[in-house]
């Protein structure tokens, strides 16, 4: 035996060359045709297809010599092998020492000239060579070397065609027996389809007759093993004229996979016909090259895609509701200021440009008088996850007309608890404010006329009541006290309204100036103490803190809240004002022993009109414009006005406004 076979390259040498299957075939003329080219080429009259096997060396085609195969140990080509990249020639081997002893040289063929080149398959391995022999010595030109590199290319590229060619059909033959197999014969295999996580089942023929379907697939479509062995349409009539049915006639006649995803098919399903959706893969069976069945594998995905549905529906009716009542919708991302909107709200704002408008854009249009409330309400419903609720005015884009906008958002947080996004709503409330303009100016012309005359009736009361003195008229004299008070009150309650009115026409004009908290809360002090002959009134002491304001609003505010914890505390309680200055504000709190708030009316408690109803507050007479006036005026100092209260216990009303700083 010879060294060669030692090696483990050598066994993995063989394994490769018994994978083309070659060794023993007959002649081909291919092949042949090869071997008489190079013959030809070099001008020799032997060429050789050598393939050196573990102990010989077989001629797949021998041009020029009569045997099919030779001892290895004698083989110039297993010689030839030992460098696969080299062309071995041996000019005469009569006098080469490795040679000069061979049989083949000693005697037939009596080989005294020899050139091979190796054939190299894919992975490297040198198979045999492709040789040419003669018994006179000889040297090839290089024309012929190169020649008969070009041959054995030619050999070996054949070689792997053949052997890729085999290897696919036998897969391909391998599968086809593991499906039929599985699908029909083989326990295991149908176990195996049996456990699938999805419905098959497999037709055959042209009538798609029903051969085999597991479990899911019976479950699927609703039917028993009853159908199996009936045609499709015999077994599930229903699929008649049904898209699903037409793509497998095709899958059957075209030999194409189709596949579908969320397709619609209705199917009786014991006795009810259902419609549901579908993933599915229709592929055909070819046996013999010939369409001979359509292998079609399901998933029910109604519910998935009845959910989409749903969500979708879901949403255009939102959008339609959104649309309907104008509402514009933002999204504001709190870290980039990203601006996302909707149609309507461009609409709102006359944004006609196709360029995204952005949030800087957006903020300009804000009228100067509200663009940092806004800008400060947004930070501060970012920072503190509070509501966003704000009316203000803008300019829209398109033709610079002032509109009345009321925003309302929140933020909301990501699964993480991170915040996500700043979302909301827009309305142009500019109509609303238009009738409400008209509302006020009526208010304000009535209240304006009524005063005159009650200017009047005051008057004349007093004359009466002066009349009534002299007389000494005790009688006349209460009646008409009281009719006086009563007059002075419905002038309180005109002004009050005339202050509205004058507040949203925009004509309460804030004026400015810098003064002391302490004088101030000293003045009303004064005012308030002789005035009250009902309650205890407490004035904390003050230090000096200035602000800069609207001395008289504030000093009609603080005035009103008075007001207000006299008439909604009972008599011979406690009342308390403190000013302090806390963190850069001043802050005044008044603070009462009375009736108290309940929950639910606090936050409305400083809209305009708000009063709120009940036993409690039955018979006390107001019209729910005070608080609702100290919001506005404490609003146009930048300020704050909440209250903390609790029923039948009291309540105190605070509000805030920034410390002067120079
Ligand atoms: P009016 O007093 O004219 O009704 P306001 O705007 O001053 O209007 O007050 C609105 C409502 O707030 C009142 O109707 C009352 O119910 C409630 N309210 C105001 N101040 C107090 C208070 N100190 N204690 C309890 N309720 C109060």
């Amino acid at each position: 035996m010879s060294v060669y076979s030692q090696t483990q390259n050598e066994q993995d040498r063989l394994l490769a060359l018994h994978s083309y299957q070659i060794l023993d075939t007959l002649p081909e003329e291919e092949y042949n045709d090869l071997t008489e080219l190079a013959a030809g080429i070099c001008g020799t009259p032997i060429a050789l297809i050598s393939l050196v096997d573990k102990e010989r060396q077989w001629f797949k085609s021998n041009y020029g010599l009569g045997v099919a195969e030779t001892d290895r140990a004698y083989s110039f080509c297993a010689h030839a092998i030992l460098d696969p990249k080299e062309l071995m020639e041996i000019e005469d081997a009569t006098q080469d020492e490795r040679f000069s002893d061979n049989p083949l040289v000693t005697g037939h063929p009596d080989i005294a000239f020899y050139a091979g080149v190796p054939l190299v398959n894919q992975e490297g391995f040198a198979l045999g060579s492709l040789c040419v022999i003669d018994s006179v010595a000889k040297k090839l030109t290089d024309q012929q070397k190169k020649a008969l590199r070009i041959i054995a290319r030619q050999v070996m590229d054949k070689m792997e065609l053949r052997r890729n060619v085999r290897l696919l059909k036998a897969a391909d033959e391998e599968n086809k027996q593991l499906l039929s197999a599985s699908l029909l014969s083989d326990a295991r295999g149908r176990s195996l389809i049996n456990q699938a996580p999805v419905a098959i089942v497999l037709f055959r023929g042209i009538d798609l007759n029903i051969e085999a379907a597991n479990p899911q697939m019976l479950e699927l479509l609703g039917k028993t093993t009853d159908i199996v062995g009936k045609s499709l349409l015999d077994a599930i009539p229903e699929l008649a004229g049904q898209e699903a049915y037409q793509l497998l006639c095709k899958v059957f006649t075209t030999g194409e996979t189709i596949r579908g995803y969320g397709n619609q098919v209705t199917l009786i399903r014991n006795g009810q016909q259902e419609t549901g959706y579908y993933d599915f893969s229709y592929s055909p069976l070819i046996e013999d090259g010939q369409i001979t069945g359509v292998i079609d594998m399901a998933v029910d995905v109604t519910d998935q895609v009845k959910a989409r549905n749903d969500l979708e529906r879901l949403n255009k009716q939102f959008n339609l509701a959104v649309s309907a009542a104008r509402l514009g919708i933002w999204h504001i991302n709190p870290l980039s200021k990203n601006l996302q909107y909707n149609d309507m709200l461009a609409r709102i704002f006359g944004y006609e440009s196709s360029l995204p408008m952005t949030y800087e854009q957006a903020i300009g249009q804000v009228t100067e008088e509200f663009r940092p409330i806004i800008l400060a309400d947004i930070e501060r419903s970012i920072r503190e996850g509070l509501d966003y609720d704000i009316t203000y005015q803008q300019k829209r884009f398109n033709d610079n007309e002032i509109i009345w906008l009321r925003s309302l958002g929140r933020v909301t947080q990501d699964e993480k608890g991170e915040l996500d996004n700043f979302s909301g709503i827009v309305m142009d409330i500019t109509e609303a404010k238009k009738d409400d303009q008209r509302k006020n100016d009526f208010i304000a012309m009535v209240s304006h006329e009524l005063k005159t005359p009650l200017t009047s009736l005051s008057g004349f009361l007093q004359v009466l009541e002066a009349k009534a003195k002299k007389g000494e008229d005790r009688l006349s004299q209460t009646i008409l006290e009281k009719g006086r008070k009563q007059v002075s009150k419905m002038t309180t309650m005109i002004n009050g309204f005339l202050n509205v009115s004058r507040l949203e026409a925009g004509k309460i004009h804030i004026d400015k100036h810098r003064f002391d908290m302490k004088d101030l809360v000293k003045e009303i002090e004064e005012e308030t103490i002789p005035a009250n002959t009902t309650h205890h009134i407490i004035f904390e002491p003050v230090l000096t803190t200035w602000v800069e304001g609207d001395r008289d609003k504030i000093g009609q505010v603080i005035t009103n809240l008075i007001s207000n914890a006299l008439k909604y505390s009972a008599p011979d309680t406690t009342i308390r004002i403190a000013c302090v200055a806390e963190e850069g504000c001043a802050r005044v709190s008044v603070n009462d022993e009375g009736m108290g708030i309940a929950e639910k009316d606090l936050e409305k408690l400083f809209d305009r009109y708000y009063r709120v109803e009940g036993n409690n507050t039955a018979g006390i007479s107001g019209f729910g414009i005070g608080l609702y006036l100290c919001s506005e005026i404490i609003q146009r100092h930048h300020g704050r006005i909440w209250v903390k209260s609790i029923p039948q216990k009291g309540s105190t009303f605070f509000f805030s406004i920034p410390v002067f700083k120079p």
